[in-house]
């Protein structure tokens, strides 16, 4: 290809974050590699799960590869209905619709109810399809440090719109702390705000077997929390969904243009998320198992006491925390390396994901390398 001059700036940028060790490298995993896997977010191990594989085999025997169109014209099968049906009936929701992604879910949900003349407030700790459903709605938004519950009663007490909506994940996804909904969902009924609450962390590893942090804190019969998640996280599959009342889904359905206008999730990608459900309702104590995990990794690696499956190893600069993700990964240990602009600067971690199906001898194998890694890693105090 002949290099365009009209590109050339890509070299300066290009330069610009090796420079700041901000460079990615796209390494491809390989089968059956025998590496111990702490930074998937196959949390429950239902990605290779037999049942869960074969559900996803069945539904394109059945269905074909594509859904080969978008959900309201030919994008919706049977098999997608049943999914949706079950997502509610699992979560406790009189409603769920099924997106492509946990992406265009939080896209399509947040542009749907908030629009110009409304007001968002954004939680600080807010995933990045939160950050870019704000950008895309046209509402005015308001960004309040992350779990600061005041400032957003200030915002929501101060403001001339008529329409407000509140968005947060509910376990902050770089960190794995929970955010506090309780105190949010409180200040959206006193101030008339809809409460969006990402649960992409939450499903499958909090609650009752895994029914997420908005059922543990019993607000899933408000019909003002609205709940997104992804199906490729504690699922192991692919996708995303809105849990909410009958009314918002049909409004959803009317006016959410990731819904509308993308082609609808893969046959593939529905039935094995059917079948992951399935496995989650037989076997919930996955869901406790893999805090287990979670905290002895973190009492291991000296992290905060988690909330979750994510344990953040916080090490401080780009570059220490990516050679220690390299050192891990040449001792058989795939960890993840957060760093800037996914994380504020000087908080590069070693991002950790505990898994319900690691056997003990894998953790312990994780443990002793995690151990050996950190000793050389970290800045004697
Ligand atoms: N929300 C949060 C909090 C996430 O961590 C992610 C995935 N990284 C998403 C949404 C997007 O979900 P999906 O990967 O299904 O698009």
């Amino acid at each position: 290809m002949t290099p365009s001059p009209t590109l050339d700036w890509l070299d300066a940028a290009a330069a610009d974050r090796k420079a700041r060790h901000l460079s990615r490298v796209l390494r491809p995993r390989t089968a059956g590699e025998g590496v111990i896997d702490l930074a998937s977010n196959d949390y429950l191990g239902l990605g290779t799960h037999p049942e869960v594989v074969e559900g996803a085999i069945a539904a394109t025997r059945r269905w074909g590869a594509g859904a080969t169109g978008s959900r309201l014209v030919t994008g919706t099968t049977t098999d997608h209905q049943a999914l949706q049906a079950e997502l509610a009936d699992f979560t406790g929701h009189p409603s769920a619709l099924v997106f492509s992604s946990g992406y265009t879910a939080n896209l399509g949900v947040v542009v749907a109810l908030s629009g110009r003349g409304s007001l968002i407030v954004s939680d600080g700790g807010s995933h990045a399809s939160l950050v870019d459903a704000c950008r895309l709605s046209r509402a005015r938004v308001v960004v309040v440090e992350r779990g600061d519950v005041a400032a957003v009663e200030r915002a929501l007490a101060g403001r001339s719109e008529e329409r407000a909506l509140v968005v947060t994940d509910s376990v902050y996804s770089a960190d794995g702390d929970l955010a506090p909904l309780t105190a949010l969902h409180a200040a959206c009924e006193g101030y008339g705000a809809v409460l969006l609450v990402d649960e992409a962390h939450g499903l499958g590893v909090r609650g009752a077997g895994g029914r997420g942090l908005v059922d543990e804190l019993g607000l899933t019969r408000h019909e003002n929390v609205v709940v997104t998640a992804t199906l490729s996280k504690a699922l192991g599959a692919q996708g995303g969904v809105v849990l909410t009342s009958e009314r918002v889904r049909d409004h959803l359905v009317d006016t959410a243009r990731t819904f509308i206008f993308d082609t609808g999730l893969a046959p593939a990608s529905v039935g094995a998320a059917r079948a992951a459900l399935a496995v989650l309702r037989r076997e919930p104590q996955r869901a406790d198992r893999v805090l287990e995990v979670a905290e002895h990794l973190a009492a291991v690696t000296g992290a905060d006491r988690p909330s979750s499956a994510v344990v953040s190893v916080i090490l401080g600069d780009a570059e220490r925390a990516y050679a220690a993700s390299q050192r891990c990964a040449e001792l058989g240990l795939r960890v993840g390396c957060f760093r800037p602009p996914s994380v504020p600067e000087g908080t590069a971690r070693l991002r950790l994901t505990a898994r319900a199906d690691l056997s003990d001898a894998d953790l312990s194998d994780a443990c002793g390398v995690l151990t050996g890694v950190l000793a050389d890693s970290r800045v004697p105090a």
